[in-house]
This record gives structure tokens, C-alpha cells and sequence, in this order.
């Protein structure tokens, strides 16, 4: 994909990314939760350097490309619509240990599905407001994420003033 177009998604959606590369239609509006959503996709895949699970690298062990995992990713809202990323996630066998191990993406922490740009904005958010269920509310997402923002996550990502 040409840097430009990368350039357009990345600035419409946040996505930062650069190793996601974009179907032909990358956005479209779909129902989710009852609300209509813009809703982007993408693809994640590379050569990883070594097995996330033993560690061995790829010139010692055999990493084969072992199918995908999609996974439906909370982005910051847009034009105040919950916006979300169906990313396809590429999963690898590894030959050494026997295990498959899935594609990460620095946008998301590992087992997470709230990018850490909205996990910013509610650190923000939350040295202003006091509701938990406010902030909630207004990102889409859930109250105990809020609270994990607030108070576990929340170092790792002070946002810069
Ligand atoms: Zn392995």
C-alpha cells in the first residue's frame, strides 16, 4: 500500500500501526451493540524473529504461517461514534515447541482489546471527572476497563502536556 493511503487511515483512524495493511474497502459503517459504527479493517501480518512461546529464532526453529485470528478492536470514537478495528491477526506454528502463538501489535497491550490510545484518553479523562461510569459511557467501553485505566494501567500511559 502506497504511504499516502496509509497516511489517509492512519489519520482518520488512529491506527498507528504500519505493518496493518488495509483491504480495498478498509471502512465501512456496521451495527455493534445497537449502535451504527465506523468500523475499519485490517490485516496483521509479518516474519516473526523468534517463537513467542520458546523463544527460539526463526533460523533455528521452523515458523509456518498457521491461519488467522480476527479480533474486534475499540479505537477512539470518531466524530463521537464508537469506532472499532477488525483486526486480523496472523498465527504462527512453531516446528520447535509444537505451540501456535498469535501476531501482537503495539496499538493493543497483550489479552487486550482497547487501544492504547483510548486507554490514554481515559487516563486523561479521569483527573478531571470523578464518574467511572461517566467516562465509561462516553468511550464505549466497560466500567471496570475505566478502573484498570484509572488505576492499573495508568502509569505506563501519562498522556504529555
Ligand atoms: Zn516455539
Amino acid at each position: 500500500m502506497s504511504a499516502i493511503t496509509f497516511n489517509n487511515i492512519a489519520n482518520s483512524s488512529g491506527i498507528t500501526d504500519e505493518t496493518i495493511s488495509f483491504p480495498k474497502t478498509w471502512c465501512l459503517t456496521q451495527l455493534i451493540k445497537g449502535v451504527l459504527s465506523p468500523c475499519y479493517f485490517g490485516t496483521r501480518s509479518y516474519t516473526p524473529s523468534r517463537c513467542a512461546n520458546c523463544g527460539f529464532n526463526n533460523k533455528t526453529v521452523k515458523l509456518s504461517k498457521h491461519g488467522t485470528k480476527l479480533s474486534r478492536i475499540t479505537l477512539s470514537k470518531t466524530n463521537n461514534l464508537p469506532t472499532y478495528l477488525f483486526l486480523k491477526k496472523q498465527r504462527f506454528l512453531c516446528k520447535g515447541c509444537k505451540t501456535t502463538f498469535i501476531a501482537s501489535t503495539p496499538m493493543v497491550k497483550r489479552n487486550c482489546f482497547i487501544s492504547k490510545r483510548v486507554i490514554q484518553t481515559l487516563a486523561a479523562e479521569g483527573q478531571f471527572i470523578t464518574s467511572e461510569k461517566d467516562i465509561a459511557f462516553r468511550q464505549s467501553v466497560s466500567t471496570t476497563t475505566v478502573n484498570r485505566a484509572l488505576h492499573q494501567w495508568s502509569p505506563q500511559f501519562k498522556p504529555n502536556y
